[in-house]
């Protein structure tokens, strides 16, 4: 607690009141001394006088505590500001996953080319390669269901029927049709197929 801003705020709400010091201590039945001492930060009001001088400056004990007048508005957006902010940071996250699984892809998948080229580069057809290049494939699906992984946590897709946001599970991500930014679903909720349209937060 700042004394020193409590003190300045008694002050002046005892100002705005057209209050002398001598006029809120009788008020408050204490001597003047007292009420100089709380405005010079010295000292703080007891808890058994707090709530009437509140009551005497209109203001609340909250208020009195903190030195200043809690504005509710600027309270609600401050509050919206946080909500805000969390949105986008969870915008900012699914954009960040998404990213990482197109690197994922790309990287596996060019990993696989140069793989399976040296492997019959090198080796003459017969059992052994085509072994060896089938365990190049299997390498390469690990990685893909990792970034599979992240493509289904990277935001929701939008029903074009009854505009219900929901997350595809795996297997539909995989196997269905889709663009950059639409996926054939069904809704979870109506039940319908639609193009369903990416979107990144709620
Ligand atoms: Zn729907």
């Amino acid at each position: 607690m700042d004394q020193i801003k409590i003190g300045k705020f008694i002050a002046e709400c005892r100002k705005k009141k057209n209050l002398t010091q001598a006029q809120l201590a009788e008020k408050l039945n204490i001597t003047n001394r007292a009420i100089s001492k709380w405005e010079t930060g010295k000292a703080m009001p007891d808890s058994n006088i707090m709530f009437d001088l509140c009551d005497i400056l209109e203001i609340t004990v909250n208020e009195l505590l903190s030195g200043e007048i809690i504005d509710m508005e600027q309270k609600e957006e401050q509050l919206n500001d946080l909500i805000f902010q969390m949105a986008q940071n969870e915008e900012r996250y699914h954009k960040r996953l998404r990213h990482s699984a197109y690197v994922i892809i790309a990287t596996s998948l060019s990993a696989l080319i140069c793989l399976i080229t040296l492997i019959s580069l090198l080796i003459p057809e017969c059992g052994f390669q085509y072994f060896l290049i089938i365990v190049s494939i299997i390498l390469f699906i690990i990685p893909c269901i990792i970034a599979l992984k992240f493509k289904v946590e990277t935001g929701y897709y939008e029903c074009k029927n009854c505009q219900h946001m929901f997350v595809p599970n795996y297997k539909e991500i995989a196997l269905l049709m889709q663009t950059p930014t639409r996926r054939l679903l069904k809704c979870t909720k109506c039940g319908k197929w639609t193009w369903c349209e990416k979107v990144l937060k709620k």
